[in-house]
């Protein structure tokens, strides 16, 4: 523990609608990768903590079941209204925190207030559906009821959007909730929480707990918890959804990414590099959705590389707070290592370094974990860099003859979650649409992450489960369905308590 630590608050869990103090006896810095300052403690909660958050949901399940769907629905719309009045609080914690330029962070803010936006529509998204007279007078109908208590554990990269992928939709259905947040960005989720203490929700609806492994091992094995949703690194993920399954959970796992960017002779060339170097570099890389390998198809490669090159130098590396900063930090001195470590690899495996960002230029700040974009030229499939998820600022380019060739390398990808293709050729767009086996598709747009109200649905490796996160998919995952087959003797001429006997 250093000096500065010592005067930074310890952040509390909260559980009931409490703001708790967690009970396990373990702390972890919360830093700003922009500047090293230490600017919290995070307590790594001890497995108590984890049943005192489930038997408050549990608790709180019959009550907020039984509140009217169109009244959870307003819930959502004061929760929006209460998001958006804290937006740029929350853009700045999400800079501070994880690095992303404030610029970035504004955009995820949009899309987690997007998030619950989309879940007030749970009066009509909940609906079941009904036919009469499957034999004389015999009714089914199928109602969809809340699965229960519900919990998300969710990485480092998204503070704010990632755990509203499943929070609105979860309780919106009439579950009660459990999130851990990465334990390397805690802070963004302090606020969220604020906001949804203010809405005066039955106490135990929401609950939050801090902390590492020992708090996803307590969630994964819990008794008392129904669903489990997991974002995060592939390894994780598998372990989560064999773990969770095992347990006879419902369980969804969403995990690590190679996303591939074509780029086809025909491509608009100034648009083209635009989409690659948001893609590639936004974030500093470390986004699931960032396209990190650069597949150019024919001469796309000669005319593509000058442009691009020239784009990646000119990208402004720094705190992300401040104004014209292209490139934030990654998320700790940790992650900076390891992309170095890549990019050494990837030279040392015969590629060309086109862009070094090993060593950033310029005046940044000494405890800053800072990687300048990097381009490795002349990879091939084989190399780990061309398989391997960095989540840094690395764009690998690898060049082949056809569009088939392209196609066969996102296809051995033992990954499936984005890909994009620059081209304006509506044939060559419907070929790759149809045949590449990756889950979300962008034509002439470097990160294809859905919108709220259509689902993240990557594929392989990217994602282990059945229903995916958000759009239609999220009212499925946060309901189970009863099927009711009915038969009636009466004639329904005054035999009910609302008639008056005559
Ligand atoms: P991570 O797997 O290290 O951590 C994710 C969560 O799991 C955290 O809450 C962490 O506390 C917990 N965790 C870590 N190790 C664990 C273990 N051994 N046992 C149990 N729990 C553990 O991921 P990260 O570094 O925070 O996030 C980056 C990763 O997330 C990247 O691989 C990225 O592609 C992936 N990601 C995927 C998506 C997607 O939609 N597919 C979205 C965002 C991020």
């Amino acid at each position: 523990m250093t000096a500065t630590t010592l005067s930074v608050r310890l952040l509390d869990n909260y559980v009931a609608g409490q703001w708790t103090p967690a009970s396990g006896t373990d702390e972890l810095d919360v830093t700003n990768p922009a500047t090293g300052e230490v600017l919290a403690r995070v307590p790594m909660s001890a497995s108590s903590d984890v049943d005192a958050a489930v038997a408050a949901a549990r608790a709180a399940l019959p009550e907020w079941r039984k509140v009217s769907v169109i009244a959870r629905a307003r819930k959502l719309f004061e929760l929006r209204e209460g998001l958006e009045a804290r937006k740029e609080e929350l853009a700045r914690s999400v800079t501070t925190e994880m690095g992303k330029t404030i610029v970035d962070a504004r955009a995820e803010v949009a899309r987690m207030i997007e998030m619950v936006e989309a879940a007030t529509a749970v009066p009509t998204t909940m609906q079941g559906r009904i036919i009469e007279d499957v034999s004389t007078n015999v009714d089914a109908e199928t109602v969809r009821q809340p699965v229960g208590v519900c919990a998300a554990i969710v990485p480092f990269n998204f503070p704010a959007m990632v755990p509203y992928w499943f929070l609105p939709f979860a309780i919106a259905c009439g579950n009660t909730f459990v999130l851990k947040p990465s334990e390397q960005v805690p802070l963004t989720q302090q606020i969220a929480f604020d906001v949804l203490d203010g809405l005066d929700l039955p106490p135990g609806v929401v609950n939050l707990v801090n902390g590492g492994r020992e708090v996803v091992e307590s969630i994964l094995d819990h008794p008392g918890i129904d669903a489990i949703s997991f974002v995060g690194s592939a390894p994780v993920a598998r372990i989560v959804y064999e773990r969770a399954a095992k347990a006879g959970k419902r369980v969804q796992a969403l995990g690590g990414a190679k996303n591939h960017m074509v780029v086809m002779p025909d491509a608009v060339l100034d648009k083209t590099v635009d989409g690659l170097i948001a893609s590639g570099f936004g974030a500093a890389g470390q986004r699931c959705m960032a396209g990190s390998v650069v597949v150019t198809v024919g001469d796309a490669h000669d005319k593509l590389m000058p442009a691009l090159r020239e784009a990646t130098e000119q990208l402004r590396v720094g705190d992300g707070l401040q104004d014209g900063i292209d490139v934030g930090p990654v998320v700790s001195s940790a992650a900076r290592d390891r992309i170095r470590e890549w990019i050494d690899r990837g030279v040392s495996e015969g590629a060309t370094l086109a862009v070094d960002g090993r060593e950033p230029e310029g005046e940044l700040p000494g405890d800053g974990s800072y990687v300048a974009p990097t381009i490795l030229d002349d990879v091939k499939p084989e190399m780990a860099v061309a398989q391997e998820e960095i989540f840094g600022p690395v764009l690998s380019v690898i060049n082949v003859a056809t569009l088939d060739e392209a196609i066969e390398v996102i296809n051995s990808s033992r990954f499936g979650n984005g890909v994009s293709i620059f081209t304006e050729s509506g044939a060559s767009v419907r070929r790759f649409r149809h045949e590449v086996e990756v889950g979300m598709v962008g034509v002439n747009i470097g990160v294809a992450a859905p919108v709220a109200f259509f689902p993240f649905s990557g594929w392989k490796d990217s994602f282990l489960g059945d229903l995916h996160a958000h759009g239609p998919d999220a009212v499925e995952f946060y309901t189970r369905k009863k099927t009711v087959t009915s038969r009636w003797f009466s004639s329904g001429q005054g035999s009910g308590a609302y008639f008056v006997e005559k």
